[in-house]
């Protein structure tokens, strides 16, 4: 097969479980050598290595919290010390869902700080590494514009967040010939929201194909904005939740 990513430079946060890993596995079976993060799951992370070497790929995983100040710069600096960046998925993201007036301080704040301030942070950083025909794809979600439950409010205003800089950013860089696009998923079967969890019913309900989307789904969405095909695709914010918010 045909590696469309082959020997590019690829950054993933978050990149240990869930949506991150299948796009950790999907870009280094594409060719490119990954550096994925984590937060404190080392040996999901090892493992993750592991499984992609073993299908001869290339990936390192490396321990950085994404609402950290300093650790994403030294994480982007370090990854493309061998001549640049080609690809920076800003991933590493979730909320606590909570009926509204529940949420306590310390939760909006963490919402926040990783899902808005790690991302800017992280694409800040990027930039200026990536080479012309560089990608940059955030994690967004489907919570960004459609809010049926009590208690998305304020992860929901992350991600909407996340679309308006994806819009600002891809005017910014578009003269290099970097693309800026966000990925809006659906429910999605991970550990943060698994399939078979107390609010999956309902969640399915709404869902037009009746089913969470699975990782490896969301993945590909990734890999077709990170490969040449979708060079003409910027500033766009694209649903993958099978008509969830439709
Ligand atoms: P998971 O909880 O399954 O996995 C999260 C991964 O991110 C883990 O590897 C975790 O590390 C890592 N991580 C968490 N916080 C940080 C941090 N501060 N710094 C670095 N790494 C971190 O999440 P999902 O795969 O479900 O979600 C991934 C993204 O997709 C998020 O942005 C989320 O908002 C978005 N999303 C998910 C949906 C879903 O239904 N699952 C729906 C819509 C959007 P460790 O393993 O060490 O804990």
């Amino acid at each position: 097969m045909q590696q469309t990513l082959k020997d590019q430079q690829a950054v993933v946060t978050g990149g240990g479980r869930g949506i991150g890993a299948a796009v950790v596995e999907r870009l280094a079976a594409e060719g490119a050598y990954v550096t994925f993060t984590y937060a404190s799951s080392h040996a999901a992370a090892d493992r993750l290595v592991a499984r992609v070497e073993e299908a001869g790929g290339r990936a390192r995983a490396v321990a950085v919290d994404s609402a950290d100040r300093d650790q994403p710069r030294h994480l982007v600096e370090d990854s493309s010390s061998s001549g640049g960046l080609d690809i920076v998925v800003a991933n590493a993201g979730g909320g606590t869902i909570k009926p509204r007036g529940e949420l306590d301080d310390a939760a909006n704040d963490r919402m926040i700080d990783v899902n808005v301030r790690g991302t800017v942070d992280l694409i800040r950083f990027a930039v200026p590494h990536l080479r012309p025909g560089g990608r940059v794809i955030t994690i967004g979600s489907a919570s960004a514009h459609y809010m049926p439950d009590d208690g998305t409010s304020v992860y929901g205003m992350t991600k909407a967040v996340v679309a308006g800089l994806v819009q600002g950013l891809a005017r910014e860089f578009g003269p290099r010939q970097i693309t800026v696009n966000n990925v809006q998923s659906g429910p999605v079967d991970t550990d943060a929201n698994p399939a078979d969890g107390p609010a999956s019913d309902g969640l399915r309900s709404l869902i037009p194909l009746g089913r969470f989307g699975t990782t490896s789904e969301v993945a590909s969405l990734v890999a077709y904005l990170a490969s040449d095909a979708a060079r003409l695709i910027n500033g766009a914010s694209i649903d993958v939740d099978g008509g969830y918010s439709s």
